[in-house]
């Protein structure tokens, strides 16, 4: 058999995504996944899909998040079309909830903002909090189903998807990387793209370099209420998505947990906590079930998308922290433009999000790469 085109290290939601867009492009390409594909921080996101929600500031990343959205429903029509899978996207508004202590800085970011969404301001009319906000183009996805419609779309596409196959490492040969190392023997092709989440550096240190990814657990609730509210609230605090079976997702802590991915009762209380102030009518919810999940985060907190600088065939797309279903998409198509060899599709958004910026810094985590 023929060499596959592209060898992707990690099977999330970037690593399928990345997969399913370079196969629907006509390039061959195989996943490998230590563990269940999605099975791990992609399988704890509460599928938000909330660009200004998750900006404080008129910067590269809030264009990136923005852009990110705008390129969700085609992609989601173009998935569902593969699979007849529907995941439930919905972009019909999210309630952000103002407290009193942001309540200036969040006034005086609305002319920015509006750039983006006619946002809608209502003063305190919300117990506890001092402004209520309704954006009407942000929304959420439904994380499980869409996760299930890109690994359907990927095997639709003929991507070879190994599961329980972990890297060890990469295979390099005189500044090029030809594919993975595992347990099992190399997988090679012409391009490697490393998308191993918060395991990402585990994989590329072999080499000498590293993207400095870390991991930052995230906890969540699931309850069922008879009647719950409809929208998506979100606060600094925390939000509440509820979904179309009638589950609220009450999220989500930020602990600096190291690699331990499990639940506790101190993050429990605290989503309890968030839950009362968001959405009081909670009180009386079954408990579901609770979860969490571990976001790679960057030193700056960004994203890292795009060739490795002085290392033939070696792609990177990781970081994506807190975002990384709103950013899906858009990484999809840039990651299968750049293994076509082209640039960027939004060069003027993504510019500012390569590992260039890794290099560039003093006390880098970068490395000296290879070569
Ligand atoms: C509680 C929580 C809530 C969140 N909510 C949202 C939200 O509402 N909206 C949003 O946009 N984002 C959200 N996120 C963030 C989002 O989930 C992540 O940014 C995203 O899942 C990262 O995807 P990934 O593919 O990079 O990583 P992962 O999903 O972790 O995938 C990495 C994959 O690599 C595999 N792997 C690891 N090592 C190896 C190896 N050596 N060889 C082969 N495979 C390997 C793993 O098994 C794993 O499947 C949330 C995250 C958490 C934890």
């Amino acid at each position: 058999m023929s060499l596959p085109d592209v060898v992707i290290v990690g099977g999330g939601v970037i690593g399928l995504a990345s997969a399913w867009r370079m196969a629907k492009d006509g390039l061959r390409v195989t996943v490998l996944d230590a563990g269940q594909l999605g099975g791990e921080s992609s399988r704890a996101a509460a599928g938000i899909l909330g660009p200004l929600a998750e900006s404080s500031r008129d910067d590269a990343f809030t264009a990136l998040l923005w852009h990110g959205l705008e390129r969700f429903p085609g992609f989601v029509d173009a998935l569902r079309e593969d699979t007849g899978i529907d995941p439930e996207l919905d972009l019909t508004g999210i309630l952000r909830l103002v407290a009193a202590d942001e309540a200036a800085a969040y006034r005086d970011s609305l002319a920015w903002r509006r750039r983006y969404a006619a946002l809608s301001v209502r003063e305190e009319t919300w117990p506890g909090f001092a402004l209520a906000v309704w954006s009407p183009r942000e929304g959420q996805v439904y994380g499980p189903r869409y996760l299930q419609a890109l690994a359907d779309a990927c095997a639709t596409r003929g991507v070879n998807l190994q599961r329980g196959r972990a890297a060890t490492g990469l295979v390099s040969h005189g500044g090029r990387v030809t594919g993975a190392q595992t347990t099992s023997g190399p997988a090679a092709a012409g391009v490697t793209l490393v998308a191993a989440g918060v395991w990402t550096d585990q994989v590329l240190q072999p080499l000498g370099i590293a993207t400095g990814v870390r991991p930052i657990r995230g906890q969540v609730l699931a309850v069922r209420a008879p009647a719950p509210h409809p929208e998506v609230r979100y606060a600094a605090i925390g939000y509440v998505a509820r979904k179309r079976n009638g589950v609220c997702i009450i999220g989500a802590t930020e602990d600096d947990a190291g690699y331990d991915g499990s639940v506790s009762l101190g993050g429990i209380v605290r989503l309890a906590e968030k839950a009362a102030r968001l959405a009081p009518e909670l009180s009386g919810a079954s408990f579901q079930r609770a979860w969490a999940g571990l976001r790679p985060k960057t030193a700056d907190g960004l994203p890292v998308v795009g060739w490795w600088p002085g290392v033939e065939g070696l792609m990177v797309a990781t970081g994506h922290y807190r975002n990384g279903i709103l950013l899906s998409a858009l990484t999809a198509e840039w990651t299968a433009a750049l293994a076509r060899g082209g640039g960027s599709p939004a060069p003027g958004v993504t510019a500012s999000f390569g590992p260039e910026r890794l290099l560039s810094k003093p006390g880098s985590p970068a490395g000296p790469g290879i070569g």
